[in-house]
């Protein structure tokens, strides 16, 4: 529906601006639908398509816009931070292991 206005869908109605409610802090936020605004969706749905098609799941890194996000508690960005921790770690328990195997 959000893009049927911000490109002029079925019915013909192109509006000139919409409204994000974030149901979090109950507040709207106007957004003007301009022609920057329009290249930028096209460009982010190609690139989402593009994502999708290889099968990549982009690293989820938190920023200040994870506090109005309603994905956030499936995205979990708290993780993305992590995973080089994780990663080291596990890298490091498996060289502890192999060092225990040969006897280092
Ligand atoms: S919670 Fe995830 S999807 Fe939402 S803004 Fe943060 S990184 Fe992006």
């Amino acid at each position: 529906m959000c893009s049927s206005y911000l490109f002029g869908g079925n019915d013909g109605i192109q509006l000139d601006y919409g409204y994000l409610f974030y149901g979090e802090t109950r507040h709207r936020h106007r957004v003007v639908f301009n022609e920057k605004l329009r290249e930028r969706v096209i460009y982010l749905a190609e690139r989402m398509h593009m994502i999708f098609e290889q099968g990549i799941t982009p690293i989820a890194i938190k920023n200040i816009k994870c506090k109005n996000c309603s994905l956030v508690e499936l995205c979990v960005p708290e993780l993305g931070r992590k995973r080089n921790t994780v990663l080291n770690y596990l890298t490091e328990l498996i060289r502890e292991m192999e060092d225990e195997i040969t006897g280092d």
